[in-house]
């Protein structure tokens, strides 16, 4: 199981929602009239929502093309179950989770996601590069290991950010083994998106980074992945008119061959879009920094847990005036108190009560409401007081077997309420006790999870020079060799060795070696181009590998890296050490029928360059072993 899979499964789906989409969701569950397309809308503005509904269309759908659009996985999971995912999950009000990451930005992450999903779409439709409802899927949860780790990790992410606001990305692979980028990736495969959308999605914060061919499907992907993501970060700090006359949009419309008339047009049509949609589901649009304003007196959101008082809400045709509000109030229970459905979904979402007390008469549907807040995530932990206005045993039947934990009459005298109260509040105290439990055994398996992925990268990295070893080689060699047969594109591999390494040994002492093994890697990693990696393949033995360079370019490299190594003068203990090393290439060639055939013809190369006298490139090419001339080198011609 991969190790995002592991953490998310510990988050237990606690994946936060805007609390809007959560509202206008709710809202339209309770419409009998509402479309397919009215909530596949709703559920495309929420990264985690869409994440869900994907994950589970896909899981569904053996045998099937992948489902990659929100509304073709509503046609297929049927508008009940999307309804049903919908209204279970996004009750999830960040303002009232438990363990929210305090320097996240809530409320921005989400307004950012959506803002790059509909400029991906625009873009999607003006370059034709990929369908525009898949980019749109995809770039809006192109950054959701973000959330996710503040998610999981609340307090320690929140250190993170604040202390080091810029580039998260190197702290998170320090603290956690991987990136939000990874973990993106890895959550996107899971939700069904194809590889082929998700690898340049990986790259959208820095699109160069990307190994792409240059022209092919996935370097044009990448860019306008990473154009959508910085024309979003630009419009929310600065401002439409910067974002599209910045330089960098102009070099990366120019790759997508998109005038730059045409993407200010777009990004205008796509923020116009994004301020729509904002309005409806409470997500701020204007281009604002995250500020913590005050809460104000009547923001019942604000007054969520005043002195840790129990939080209850009331539904009654009498509303504020019910004789049980104040007797609730006399006993330390802050009381919200309305009159109809849609005021009480509202407030349901705002305040998120411990207690909610249903009237008789309060013209709603009074089991068909208990339903509806049993079937969300938070209303699973309610507790939920039906008030009957007589209390026949039918009445209470019925109030308790749609889903209420306790009847009360209209008229309820003190003494009674207070034993009823005794009840709630060692109801309360266990769920707290739960909860805390929970919470430790969640921390505790994603600890496991984070140290059973360092154990990982302990077991494929060689300790002493710090670059992956021989069992991560294989691996790589194996991905690069089915990559190449599919892409027909070149792939080559340098054998290295170095000259001599025993008499170091001998002479300097073991110590004295290892430095030296360190150096050369050193030296190694210096000389990796991006695309390329390196491996130390055991004891003095190094391996370079390349999937885009061929013999020629390869050769050209090997011979760099052994100018490099023979120009090296390491001190070691007032000892000065020179060294060589030998190099042998080859490239897969038609008659190769595995990496192991490649590996050999390497091999074969190298042990030519240790007969002919060492510290010189030899390569394996159409069936025959050439050396580079040493006195003819620096002119690079071959014998
Ligand atoms: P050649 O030019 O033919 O490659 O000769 P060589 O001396 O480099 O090769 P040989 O295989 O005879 O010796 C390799 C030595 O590398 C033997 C082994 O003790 C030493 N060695 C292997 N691993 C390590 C290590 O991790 N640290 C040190 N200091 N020495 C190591
Ligand atoms: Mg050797
Ligand atoms: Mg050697």
């Amino acid at each position: 199981m991969s190790t995002a899979r592991t953490l998310l499964d510990n988050a237990a789906d606690k994946l936060p929602s805007p609390n809007g989409v959560a509202l206008a969701i709710m809202e339209l569950w309770e419409d009998e009239h509402a479309t397919i397309n009215q909530i596949a809308h709703l559920v495309q503005s929420d990264p985690a929502l869409s994440g869900r509904l994907l994950r589970l269309a896909n899981s569904a759908n053996t045998g099937l093309r992948p489902v990659t659009s929100i509304p073709e996985a509503v046609v297929r999971i049927g508008l009940k179950s999307v309804g049903e995912l919908a209204v279970a999950f996004s009750v999830i009000d960040v303002n009232h989770y438990d363990e929210r990451c305090q320097a996240f930005d809530y409320q921005g992450f989400w307004s950012q996601c959506l803002l790059m999903a509909l400029v991906s779409r625009e873009l999607g439709r003006a370059t034709c590069v990929a369908p525009p409802e898949e980019l749109f899927t995809c770039a809006l949860m192109m950054r959701i290991g973000i959330l996710a780790f503040a998610t999981i990790f609340p307090q320690a992410y929140s250190v993170l950010i604040e202390a080091h606001p810029g580039d998260l990305g190197v702290a998170e692979r320090q603290q956690f083994g991987f990136d939000h980028n990874d973990l993106s990736a890895e959550m996107l495969i899971d939700f069904g998106l194809p590889v082929a959308l998700v690898e340049p999605a990986k790259f959208h914060e820095h699109s160069s980074k990307a190994d792409f061919e240059e022209r092919s499907r996935g370097a044009k992907l990448a860019t306008l992945f990473h154009l959508a993501y910085q024309l979003s970060t630009t419009c929310l700090e600065k401002g439409i008119g910067e974002a599209s006359q910045a330089n960098r949009t102009k070099t990366l419309a120019r790759r997508l061959d998109l005038p730059i008339d045409q993407l200010s047009k777009l990004l205008k049509q796509s923020v116009n879009e994004w301020q729509e949609w904002s309005k409806i589901l409470d997500i701020p649009a204007a281009p604002l920094p995250p500020t913590d304003t005050p809460a104000s007196e009547d923001d019942p959101a604000a007054s969520s847990s005043p002195g840790g008082k129990l939080q209850a809400l009331l539904i009654h045709a009498e509303g504020g005036d019910h004789a049980l509000q104040s007797l609730l109030e006399a006993r330390s229970i802050h009381v919200h108190a309305c009159r109809e459905q849609n005021e009480f979904l509202r407030l349901a979402l705002q305040i998120q009560p411990q207690l909610i007390f249903i009237g008789e008469d309060a013209g709603i549907e009074k089991d068909r409401l208990c339903r509806l807040i049993r079937s969300t995530e938070w209303g699973k932990t309610v507790y939920l007081v039906s008030i009957l206005d007589g209390y026949e045993s039918e009445q209470v039947t019925q109030a308790l077997s749609a889903g209420a934990d306790t009847c009360i009459p209209e008229d309820i005298d003190e003494q009674a309420l207070d034993a009823h109260l005794v009840v709630v509040r060692r109801f309360f105290d266990l769920q707290a006790k739960w909860e805390h439990d929970r919470a430790e055994l969640r921390r505790i398996a994603n600890e496991l999870a984070l140290s059973h992925r360092r154990m990982e990268v302990l077991s494929l990295t060689d300790q002493l020079t710090g670059l992956p070893n021989r069992r991560s080689a294989i691996e790589a060699l194996g991905q690069a060799w089915s990559v190449s047969e599919r892409s027909n594109l070149p792939m080559s591999v340098i054998m290295i060795d170095i000259d001599h390494f025993k008499r170091i040994n001998d002479q300097f002492g073991h110590a004295a070696g290892d430095q030296v093994l360190a150096d050369v890697a050193k030296a190694l990693k210096a000389d990796t181009r991006q695309g390329d990696s390196s491996y130390r393949m055991g004891g003095e033995e190094f391996l370079l590998l390349s999937s885009a360079l061929d013999i020629k370019q390869i050769i050209v490299v090997a011979e760099r890296l052994r100018r490099r190594i023979a120009a090296l003068d390491i001190d070691c203990g007032g000892h000065r050490i020179q060294l060589s090393i030998s190099l042998g290439a080859a490239q897969r060639e038609a008659e190769h029928e595995h990496f192991d055939a490649l590996l050999s013809a390497a091999d074969k190369a190298l042990y030519a360059a240790k007969s002919g006298g060492r510290n010189r490139v030899c390569f394996y090419h159409n069936k025959r072993i050439h050396s580079i001339d040493p006195s003819a080198r620096d002119r690079n011609q071959t014998t």
